[in-house]
């Protein structure tokens, strides 16, 4: 496989632009909303990320939800009020594309397409991102395993498309005491395994605000190249995923705890 370390044994590193890298070597840091909601809620996002000289933010603008009923995006016009506002602080946006039709509307607002837990195998999509010029982030699928991670990836790069990242968020499982089972086992595996950088999203990989913090902390010691989490100035009035979400003082405190340990590793 083209994604495999026995292809190419150089660990691929992600140019962002602005100096900004996720790559092998680096602790790349990614928070943000579950949901962009608002300007103000942007706002004040972004002004967190500066303050903790954080470079890259997440927020869906399009939102797979479980019930049609509940909140499903601003679309592409929170994109683009939130591009505005972000790049002018000089921050990256990571964000959900959830079918090809998005993938060029979305484009000149985007630094990495994510692509959901949802959609880890929704081939069509992963081809037509396997053409685009621009960084890619797949999460691992909702009951997928490592092997089909890298498959799904192997679609991407094989298209040409050779700017990869690789995301454990969590799978699910017998256990129904959180929301999913973030496998740290997958890191030091896909490490292993692959030459892309893999990061970690410990908020949906285990769902209960309080213990988010824990999880990043091992997802760094596990040797990922980055965290990805949500955070909102008041977690309780989040449009989704508040229940996971950290607010900006405990933000804070986990960046700086990131840092410190990635330091020890
Ligand atoms: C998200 O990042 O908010 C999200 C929907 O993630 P996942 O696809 O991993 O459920
Ligand atoms: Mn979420």
């Amino acid at each position: 496989k083209l994604v495999s370390k026995k292809w190419k044994a150089k660990p691929t590193s992600i140019d962002l632009g602005d100096n900004v890298f996720i790559k092998d070597g680096e602790m790349a840091i990614i928070t943000g909303p579950c949901s962009i909601e608002s300007e103000e809620q942007i706002r004040a996002v972004v002004a967190h990320c500066v303050e903790n000289n954080v470079k890259m933010m997440r927020g869906g603008v399009f939102k797979p939800r479980s019930s049609p009923y509940a909140f499903r995006g601003l679309g592409l016009e929170g994109l683009k009020l939130w591009y505005n506002i972000a790049h002018e602080a000089g921050i990256k946006i990571v964000t959900e594309v959830m079918q090809t039709s998005q993938i060029e509307e979305m484009y000149p607002y985007v630094d990495v397409y994510q692509v959901g837990a949802r959609n880890s195998q929704n081939f069509n999509l992963l081809d037509e991102l396997g053409k685009v010029d621009k960084a890619v982030m797949i999460k691992r699928g909702i009951s997928g395993t490592i092997e089909e991670l890298l498959q799904s990836a192997e679609y991407v790069f094989s298209g040409g498309n050779e700017k990869l990242i690789l995301c454990e968020r969590g799978i699910r499982t017998y256990e129904r005491a959180s929301r999913n089972t973030l496998d740290l086992n997958a890191i030091p595996i896909l490490k292993a395994k692959s030459h892309l950088p893999v990061i970690v999203d410990p908020s949906h990989g285990i769902g209960i605000r309080a213990y988010v913090p824990q999880m990043a902390l091992a997802g760094v010691m596990s040797g990922a190249d980055g965290i990805i989490y949500e955070s909102h100035e008041i977690p309780e009035k989040a449009y989704s995923d508040g229940q996971q979400t950290l607010d900006f003082v405990q933000s804070a405190r986990l960046i700086s705890w990131i840092r410190e340990s990635f330091a020890m590793r």
